[in-house]
């Protein structure tokens, strides 16, 4: 966490060196094509650089650059300890760079600084961190073999990672894929999100000055279609992990299937349900719980809890509740640690979620915001908007709509609503407000998602898998679970 105040980040914003080229074999060098693209702050539509926009060619040099720093064991060869003494000194970096990491992330994308630098970034320095104390305590095993043989079974790094993140938590998308893939010894191919870029280039720097050797981490910004496209099928890349959308999580299953069958990994989108039952003792926590579960990060996280489904015969009271703290959030300029909202991510987007909100005035009822604002000469700031009445088939209940709107939708028994809550094409996150524990865990056995929160919304820490089931994709993030992604098992049947 930091101290400074809004003029401390204003200042340091316009202090900050923009590192805006590609991350090749550890130097920094223009796209071959010469191309670049802006990295817009949507905050005030301002021009932060022009980065190298990737292509075919660059992707081959870092693809060919980690293959050859995986070859050589710089990294993949390295005792335990050595990748553990690297990766904890990265996590220190990160700490260490704390406030400039921030703004990178909120400049780039809207965050506020505040939540950049209490969550995001020191978030990214734990998780380094916890996969660097784990690489010297996981075994292979021994497994049970007829008399006379010995078999071992042994995890073997898988070569060359392509890496394929989103925009809304920039830096630690990025750290949920690099720390476990780099400590279980691969080498990686990072393309960051065309909307965010400046936070993994800055990383990578950061992972050099760890003692990260040349190779091993490079970082090609670009477009998904060009720069995304030409790693998902490429023929020397291992395994691709994922995370953003369920339509682009998709293409990378067909990139795979036609070029070389190479692993992927896709964490894609969620709708996720939040399900408060009358016997909640706490209906105040569920209510303030409720908003910043559909408001954080202006409702750009995938595992917002974007349908409410609440007991018919406390709506009225507990909408009361949630609107009174709904108005808790208010856009402001990001830059202010007094700011509760930011921007979205960028003019596009801000368009699309509005509408949402403009269809979804015919066919549900607005109870709250539904307007976008204009602040510091940009107009990608959308109020905190919850529509009620909102029927199961309404795209505002179905669609990831990806920014601060809420659905509401009542129920009356148990079954309907786990029915309502499964009612969806995504399985990423649930939350279940009740005192009943019989409820809790009744409930929690027939929800079709990765994570189910009782009391509380969207738990997850480096300790616990994060995924999803259905179309929010499959395979895990986080804990020990995430390094079965980035390691083969290796048989050695031993005959004596
Ligand atoms: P997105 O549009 O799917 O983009 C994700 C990444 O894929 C970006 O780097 C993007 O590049 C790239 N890409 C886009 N089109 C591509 C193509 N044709 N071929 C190859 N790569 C391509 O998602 P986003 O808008 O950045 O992020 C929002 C989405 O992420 C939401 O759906 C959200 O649910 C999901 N998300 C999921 C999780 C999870 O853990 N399940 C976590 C966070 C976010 P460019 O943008 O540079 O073109
Ligand atoms: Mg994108």
């Amino acid at each position: 966490m930091s101290a400074l105040n809004v003029d401390g980040w204003s200042d340091l914003a316009r202090g900050l060196m923009f590192r805006d080229n590609a991350f090749i074999d550890g130097e920094f060098i223009p796209a071959r094509s010469g191309r670049r693209f802006a990295a817009v702050n949507p905050a005030t539509n301002e021009v932060l650089a022009e980065v190298a926009a990737c292509g075919q060619e660059d992707i081959d040099a870092a693809v060919l650059a980690a293959r050859k720093s995986f070859e050589t064991g710089s990294w993949s060869g390295c005792e335990p300890e050595r990748r553990k003494d690297v990766l904890f000194r990265l996590s220190e970096l990160i700490l260490q760079n704390l406030e400039e990491l921030s703004l990178l992330d909120s400049l780039s994308m809207g965050k506020l600084v505040r939540d950049a630098s209490s969550i995001d970034v020191p978030a990214s320095s734990a998780i380094f961190r916890w996969y660097a104390e784990a690489i010297d305590k996981l075994y292979g095993e021994v497994a049970p073999a007829p008399h006379g043989n010995l078999v071992t079974v042994q995890r073997e790094p898988l070569g060359v990672v392509g890496a394929v993140v989103p925009w809304n938590f920039p830096l630690e998308m990025a750290t949920w894929k690099l720390a476990p893939a780099l400590a279980a010894g691969n080498s990686v191919v990072l393309k960051p999100a065309e909307q965010a870029t400046l936070s993994a280039l800055r990383l990578a720097e950061l992972a050099m000055e760890a003692g990260l050797p040349p190779g091993v981490l490079n970082v090609v910004p670009g477009f998904g279609a060009t720069a995304g496209q030409a790693l998902g099928r490429h023929m020397d890349v291992d395994c691709l992990v994922f995370t953003g959308s369920t339509a682009v999580g998709k293409m990378f299953l067909q990139y795979s299937g036609q070029s070389n069958m190479k692993q992927v990994w896709p964490e894609t989108g969620g709708k996720s349900p939040n399900i408060i039952f009358a016997d909640c003792d706490d209906l105040d926590t569920a209510a303030r719980m409720a908003a910043q579960a559909i408001f954080a990060n202006q409702g750009q996280v995938c595992s917002a809890n974007s349908r409410l489904l609440v007991q018919r015969h406390i709506k009225d009271r507990f909408l009361e509740k949630l609107i009174g703290s709904a108005c808790a959030y208010k856009p402001g300029n990001p830059l202010d640690p007094t700011s509760t909202m930011g921007a979205l991510v960028d003019a596009r987007h801000t368009k699309n979620v509005m509408r949402f909100i403009d269809d979804g005035r015919k066919t549900a009822k607005l109870i709250c915001g539904g307007e976008q604002v204009r602040i510091g000469g940009s107009d990608n700031y959308v109020l905190p908007t919850i529509f009620d009445s909102v029927s199961p088939e309404d795209p505002l209940a179905r669609e990831e709509i990806f920014g601060p709107v809420l659905a509401i939708m009542s129920f009356d028994t148990d079954d309907q609503a786990i029915a309502l809550a499964n009612d969806s094409p995504y399985g990423l996150a649930a939350s279940i407000w009740t005192s009943n524990l019989s409820r809790a865990h009744g409930v929690s056995r027939r929800l079709s998602v990765g994570t189910v929160s009782v009391n509380t919304v969207d738990a997850l820490s480096p300790m616990t898998p994060f995924g999803g089931v259905k179309q929010s994709g499959f395979g895990r993030d986080l804990s020990l679970h995430a390094l079965d992604k980035f390691t083969a098992l290796k048989t050695t049947w031993i005959k004596y």
